[in-house]
């Protein structure tokens, strides 16, 4: 028999500083809309705030929610608690980007209740980390996730990616390895799909790209000498739902 849980809220934030060539998720770059952003996600709690009685988890994703000044953060959360109720035990998941983790972005983020955090960090090799246009090295994402350790929040997970181009099995495992050595709740690996309507999706509609097929994908996603695998889940696409996002991690 199944047991009767509350619904989980999820909020989207629409901002990313860059757009990555392979996401497909909705975001703009224009942080000088966040102002009218927030006014109108505020209209829309009202609108809502009968509809449901008690949630049981809260998850801000993106986009990139941790792009949002701490000021707006606190607000969006006071909202949320002013038109809605949360269980004693919610949890509170926030996704992040390792170059907005900072001391007092920690601080900001712990004041507010958050107690898991969802980092995008997709690689530890800035070989990758270049080809994806991320906007963080691999020395800020290893001193972020040093930062999360050190806040002691509740969960951390981490998302990875596998099966770029030029990527070998050998530096996709030192990739893991380094994740699990921070020993996150969770790491969720994504295999690189080429999405239509990005960047990528584009190159491989003009023939230049393919992505990995099934032989070598399960070659990467079975990685025989990781030392710890009870926490790494594979996917071989990206996530594609809020759900999705809400129970795995997310792309941020
Ligand atoms: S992957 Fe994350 S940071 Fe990059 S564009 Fe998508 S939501 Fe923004």
């Amino acid at each position: 028999m199944t047991e009767f849980t509350h619904p989980g809220l999820y909020v989207h934030v629409p901002f990313c500083k860059t757009k990555c060539p392979y996401c497909d998720f909705y975001s703009v770059t224009s942080l000088s809309s966040i102002q009218d952003w927030l006014e109108a996600i505020k209209r829309e709690m009202l609108l809502y705030r009968d509809r449901f009685s008690l949630f049981d988890s809260l998850y801000l994703g993106g986009g990139t929610p941790s792009l949002l000044p701490d000021h707006d953060l606190a607000e969006l959360h006071h909202h949320l608690l002013h038109c809605f109720s949360f269980s004693s035990d919610t949890e509170f998941t926030v996704e992040v980007n390792p170059d907005d983790i900072h001391s007092s972005k920690l601080v900001a983020l712990q004041d507010l209740g958050v107690n898991r955090i969802s980092m995008g960090v997709q690689s530890f090799d800035d070989r990758d980390l270049r080809f994806l246009k991320r906007r963080h090295t691999a020395d800020q994402a290893v001193t972020a996730m040093d930062g999360l350790k050190g806040a002691a929040f509740a969960k951390v997970g981490l998302d990875l990616m596998y099966g770029l181009p030029g990527q070998t099995e050998s530096s996709w495992l030192k990739t893991l390895e380094q994740a699990t050595s921070f020993n996150p709740e969770h790491i969720s690996c994504y295999q690189l799909t080429l999405e239509e309507r990005t960047p990528f999706g584009i190159l491989k509609t003009q023939g230049e790209w393919k992505t990995l097929d099934e032989e070598t994908g399960s070659a990467f996603s079975s990685s025989p000498r990781l030392s710890s695998k009870k926490k790494v889940t594979f996917t071989t696409r990206s996530p594609t739902s809020q759900e999705e996002k809400r129970t795995s991690a997310g792309t941020t």
